[in-house]
């Protein structure tokens, strides 16, 4: 920051420096011209002062000189020359000489020159300095922004106008491609924003345009289509400026804001939906706010208070809803409080007094929160009068339904049935089940159980219900099981299929009814019906044998008087009058089932008639190993009937339970072979029952045991006319005869009625 002097002569050279040692600057002398030319760019000069007539160089060519070298090109330059060198000066100025001093010298003028271009030599050198600075701060600045730009989120763009006078991008900073997917050259063609923005891309981007002019910026958003396919929501700050060429030129900053955008609308879509569930709900918002001490202030409350308590809530009386509720409530309210602090939620029900005066309940919910300053308990309160009374009625209801369940005289079963045959869960059995099967309602509940106690006879039957019941289609079901202690029952199940769920299974409704009763009287029905169609066809069977068998029982006693020496022909007419005799007897068996009894009925003491059976039968009891058990009360009234007949019925019965004995499997211990004989008098009537131990009768074969020729035995032991034969007896005499398994073996019973003729004895 020097003042160089340039001059030829030693003198002047002196007093130059004499006259600007003043103005306080270090001052550089040169003789030659050439020799300042060189070390001049390092002294930055604030100012040159020189001749012009020098020898080696005039001052106009060294100045010349200087304007051609960038570091000094802009110095001021005083020159010094004579009043008859104004030719000169014109020249001088010309290259860039900045001012003139007239020789012989005026120190006083020349230093006030001087001084007013030195300053602004050092204003120059300093705008240098500070240009040089800014040129470095750019160059940083440029460098930062590039980095910034290709790492940061965006991409900056800038748009020139076309010869149409539209925007067409001409350069994007690199992010453009890891943003859109696209190039710039593809960027570049004109339909680029018709088929990468949804929407009327233009309405948007026209208004942003039209405030963007320097200095103002806009920005807007739109939907943008990545060259993959998928949308982006893109926002641009768009800004025109005026290029260094005095141009137009469009600035945009182009960011991915889809993540936000999204939230966004996530956010608002959710508040519409609270604001909807809180419209449409029954209860209203409030929040309180509790101080140290617990009390609680109520900050806000929801309009919707309405339309729980009548009152709004600026409107309430006491200002506070707590005002509305009963002692209980108030107390349950301040418990809820306690504990929502604790555990940061509490609920109870609060029984007040809504504006029109009625008493309602009001369920209320507790949620609590860290406030700024202080505790904030949330909280939602709902009428549920309506709910309370729907649910009081709904447990009078189940209560009512469960007594009816319970007092009905069957079983409901609910059961779900799985595609698969083994898919069974019975999920409800009612306490009547123990009464029809003997087993309690956590025992059926075992899906193998029904099928453990079901004549496996009928397991077909069951698939097939099974079946139907999956085709949705009700089913009833009528099978014998096995009492847990009572023998064989029948039952029936009425099925009524409810609904299949998703997985195919079929919830089941049963209804299950002891019809062992029913069955029996349909059984005798039938039997009745049966017998007696049976009885008409063997009473005339044996009314048309009857009379060719008669002759030839005439014809061959005739012959065998006749021919009674005869040897040969004598034992063969016995076998013919035998079997005769015989077949009359069998015919006469079927009369009296076909109960062409002709003989009136008499009184009959049972004593006498199981007397008469005893004796005929008392052997074969002692063969047996049975111990016959007789209970009969000796004042027993007698009955109305034939004795010989009973006799029969009973010794068939007898019979009947000696064979059973004989062919049980496994056989029965002697200990247990016990036949218990009883009689008691009912009203009108006498009830006698044979009772065995030896395991009783097949359920299919209980309905057929009174039918004609039915029989389980072998053709030689059993002719399966036995009861069919005292069925028809003891109808004919009035009375019923049936037959059940029970204790273990079969009961039969016979009832009559008590006479009213005159008592029959053996001696009449
Ligand atoms: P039968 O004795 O000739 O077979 P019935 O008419 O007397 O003819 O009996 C018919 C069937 O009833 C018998 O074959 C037997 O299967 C059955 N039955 C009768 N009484 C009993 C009993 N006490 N225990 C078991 N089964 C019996």
């Amino acid at each position: 920051m020097s003042l160089v002097i340039v001059d030829d002569s030693l003198f002047n050279l002196d007093l130059l420096e004499a006259i600007l040692q003043p103005l306080g600057r270090p001052i550089v002398r040169f003789r030659d011209p050439l020799a300042a030319l060189d070390g001049i760019e390092s002294l930055e000069p604030v100012l040159v002062v020189t001749d012009h007539l020098m020898p080696e160089m005039e001052g106009v060519e060294l100045v010349r000189r200087l304007r051609s070298m960038p570091a000094v090109a802009d110095v001021p330059v005083l020159m010094l020359t004579s009043a008859d060198e104004n030719a000169v000066r014109v020249t001088a100025f010309e290259v860039g000489v900045t001012d003139f001093a007239t020789r012989p010298i005026d120190p006083i003028e020349l230093r006030a020159r001087a001084r007013a271009l030195m300053q602004l030599g050092i204003a120059r050198n300093e705008l240098r300095w500070q240009a040089r600075m800014l040129a470095g701060e750019v160059q940083d600045t440029t460098a930062n922004l590039a980095t910034v730009l290709d790492s940061g989120p965006g991409t900056l763009s800038r748009f020139a106008r076309d010869a149409s006078g539209a925007w067409r991008p001409v350069w994007h900073s690199d992010n453009f491609s890891r943003l859109t997917g696209y190039t710039l050259a593809e960027a570049s063609a004109p339909d680029f924003s018709q088929h990468t923005m949804r929407v009327d891309p233009y309405a948007g981007r026209a208004e942003a345009l039209a405030r963007s002019s320097a200095p103002g910026m806009a920005s807007w958003d739109f939907d943008f289509r990545h060259k993959h396919g998928h949308w982006l929501r893109l926002g641009q700050n768009l800004r025109v400026v005026i290029s260094g060429a005095y141009e137009e030129e469009l600035v945009a900053y182009t960011y991915d804001f889809t993540a936000q955008y999204q939230a966004a609308k996530l956010i608002e879509a959710g508040k519409q939906r609270l604001d909807m569930l809180l419209s449409a709900s029954p209860g209203a918002l409030f929040q309180m706010e509790l101080n140290e001490s617990g009390a609680a202030a109520m900050v806000f409350m929801a309009d919707a208070i309405v339309r729980v308590t009548g009152y709004r809530f600026d409107a309430m009386p006491g200002g506070c809803i707590t005002t509305l509720y009963d002692e209980m409530s108030l107390a349950r309210h301040a418990d809820a409080i306690a504990s929502a602090r604790l555990r940061g939620e509490a609920s109870y029900e609060a029984h007040l007094q809504h504006k029109d005066g009625r008493w309602i309940w009001a369920d209320v919910r507790l949620s609590a929160s860290e406030g700024p300053a202080s505790m904030r308990i949330t909280g939602y309160i709902a009428d549920v009068t309506g709910e309370r009374e729907t649910r009081a009625e709904l447990e009078r209801t189940r209560t009512e339904l469960k007594a009816v369940v319970e007092a009905s005289p069957g079983a409901l079963v609910t059961l779900l049935y799985g595609p698969s045959a083994t898919d069974k869960a019975v999920l409800f059995a009612s306490h009547g089940i123990a009464r029809v099967t003997g087993y309690s309602a956590e025992e059926c509940r075992d899906p193998a159980w029904f099928q453990s106690v079901v004549d496996p006879a009928y397991w077909r039957d069951m698939m097939e219900t099974r079946w139907q019941l999956l085709q949705l289609r009700p089913a009833i079901l009528q099978l014998p099981i096995l009492h847990k202690s009572d023998g064989w029952r029948w039952v029936q199940l009425a099925f009524r299929p409810h609904e299949r769920s998703a997985d195919g299974k079929v919830l089941v409704f049963g209804y299950m009814t002891d019809i062992t009763e029913q069955k029996a009287q349909d059984a005798r029905l039938a039997q009745t019906v049966k017998l007696a169609t049976l009885g008409e066809m063997a009473t005339s069977m044996a009314h048309e044998l009857n009379q060719p068998l008669t002759i030839i029982s005439f014809a061959a006693q005739n012959l065998f008087n006749a021919y009674n020496q005869d040897e040969q022909a004598r034992p063969r007419l016995d076998r013919i009058i035998a079997q005769a005799h015989r077949a009359s007897k069998l015919i006469d068996h079927l009369r009296v089932f076909g109960r062409a009894q002709d003989s009136a009925p008499s009184a009959v003491h049972w004593q006498d008639a199981l007397a008469g059976a005893m004796l005929l039968a008392g052997a074969k009891l002692r063969m047996a190993g049975i111990t016959p058990d007789v209970r009969v009360p000796d004042d027993l009234p007698p009955v109305q009937g034939h004795l010989v007949l009973l006799e029969q019925v009973l010794l068939n019965v007898i019979n009947n339970a000696c064979d059973a004995y004989q062919l049980a499997t496994p056989p029965v211990p002697g200990a247990d072979r016990t036949l218990v004989i009883a009689a008691e008098a009912m009203t009108g009537a006498i009830r006698m029952t044979v009772a065995d131990r030896a395991g009783g009768i097949p359920p299919a074969a209980m309905e057929r045991v009174f039918e004609p020729f039915f029989t389980t035995k072998a053709a030689s032991q059993g002719t399966g006319l036995g009861l069919s034969f005292s069925y028809g007896v003891i109808a004919d005499m009035k009375g019923s005869m049936t037959v059940r398994n029970a204790g273990g073996g079969a009961e039969f019973e016979i009832i009559l009625p008590i006479a009213t003729l005159p008592i029959f004895t053996e001696s009449q």
